[in-house]
């Protein structure tokens, strides 16, 4: 079995809906498992649905343009009388009830925004039909199975392994399989989702299960770069990796693969393939098990809208044990990850993404412990296997409000 996983990118519009669909068909021979995000933005649309609900501005107009952006796709690949047209019409009145459910908010939100893939999934599967690629459309909610941690899924893994063993691979025999990046099913029975961006490790889990031949994540960029293209001038293409390397990669903060992703298949020894969806006879980049080459480039990795908390001892005491586990307590029970920490005599940092509500619940638990100070909007960059050259020009830097070297890594956080 061959798991491919495509984007919201590279299904944004009717025409990378075609472009894609030729990448599948021309695999088809192979059995073969297709995972797919949402539609283009369709994410964060939801997301904005979900929002207006709670700031109470709920609309119709936000519901409309979700309906119209899938309709006037459709309407580019399919015949007018297609069924395509009124699943979609049923599917968005179901969002609305979903919108209106008193359930909790978490509870809610996967409800919602879940439907950006099943709604892909839907559009794709009928059209790999309709250009004559048999194809079936599968429910992952089925297969993989969580518990009930809204958001953030944690996947029961024997039971997923089970029913994903169960038949996939025969349902693969005669058809191009299609499912749902993201989402599963929690005990309870409702859809839960594994976290943004999370369709990676759907595809991981898929193809762990099934010790897949291989993985393949069809991407907007040639493979693995040094760098965001975007970002970094002159970035170089990896063409192999090893999956320690690359997991972290992902770790300091690279984008271009969910952090989840690698662990399982390293576990079994599948290899990754990074291809462009513009460009698939290129080769990408191979994620394997194989040595890092000795003149690797260095990675370059920045992350921005980062917060610096400091919590400074209040009794004349120093940073210990017991005030640092109060810390990393309060920091675990609110799901917070630290990204860079360091400590003086007196003081404690630490770095994470910013998140306005998670920030307000640390400094809320820890106020009476500690004087809290926080800065936002800041940067965080790492040099991965950096080279005399690449490190001098980043440290020659007014801007660095902490680093930290090591042989191999610099990090830096800065004030941009
Ligand atoms: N559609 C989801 C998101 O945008 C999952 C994914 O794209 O991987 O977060
Ligand atoms: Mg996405």
């Amino acid at each position: 079995m061959k798991v491919f996983k495509f984007g919201g990118a590279s299904i944004k519009n009717a025409q990378a809906i075609r472009n894609m669909c030729e990448i599948v068909s021309n695999h088809k021979e192979a059995k073969l498992l297709v995972v797919v995000s949402a539609m283009g933005k369709s994410t964060n649309n939801l997301e904005l649905l979900l929002e207006e609900r709670t700031n109470e501005t709920a609309s119709d107009k936000n519901l409309a343009n979700l309906l119209e952006f899938h309709v006037s796709i459709c309407e580019d690949l399919f015949p007018t009388d297609h069924d395509i047209f009124n699943y979609l019409k049923n599917q968005i009145s179901e969002l609305k009830v979903a919108l209106q459910s008193p359930a909790d908010y978490n509870e809610i939100y996967d409800q919602v925004v879940s439907k950006g893939e099943l709604i892909s999934s839907n559009i794709i599967t009928a059209y790999l039909n309709h250009c004559g690629t048999s194809s079936l459309w599968v429910d992952a909610r089925e297969y993989v199975r969580t518990d009930n941690n809204f958001r953030e899924g944690h996947v029961d893994w024997k039971l997923t392994e089970e029913l994903i063993r169960h038949d996939i691979e025969s349902l693969a025999l005669s058809n191009v399989l299609v499912t749902q990046g993201f989402i599963g099913r929690a005990q309870n029975g409702l859809t839960t989702t594994l976290g943004r961006e999370g369709s990676d490790f759907s595809a991981a889990i898929f193809a762990s299960c099934l010790s897949a031949e291989s993985v393949t994540v069809w991407k907007d960029v040639p493979g693995i770069l040094n760098g965001d293209p975007k970002l970094v001038k002159d970035a170089i293409l990896f063409d192999e990796l090893p999956y320690q390397e690359a997991a972290e990669m992902t770790y300091y903060g690279a984008t271009v693969i969910h952090p989840k992703t690698i662990k399982p298949l390293a576990n079994k020894g599948i290899p990754l393939h990074v291809k462009s969806f513009d460009h698939p006879s290129e080769p990408g980049t191979l994620i394997h098990d194989c040595k890092l080459k000795e003149n690797q480039p260095p990675t370059i990795i920045i992350k921005n809208d980062q917060c610096l908390i400091s919590f400074k001892v209040i009794d004349f005491t120093f940073v210990n044990e017991d005030n640092l586990s109060l810390i990393f307590k309060t920091l675990s029970d609110n799901n917070i990850k630290i990204n860079i920490m360091q400590n003086s005599a007196i003081s404690f940092s630490i770095v994470i993404d910013n998140d306005t509500s998670k920030i307000q619940k640390l400094v809320l638990s820890l106020k009476d412990h500690f004087d809290i100070r926080y800065n936002n909007g800041l940067q965080l960059i790492t040099l991965k296997n950096y080279q005399q050259e690449t490190l001098d020009s980043y440290r020659n830097n007014e801007k660095i409000l902490l680093e930290q070297i090591s042989r191999k890594n610099y990090r830096a956080l800065i004030n941009p």
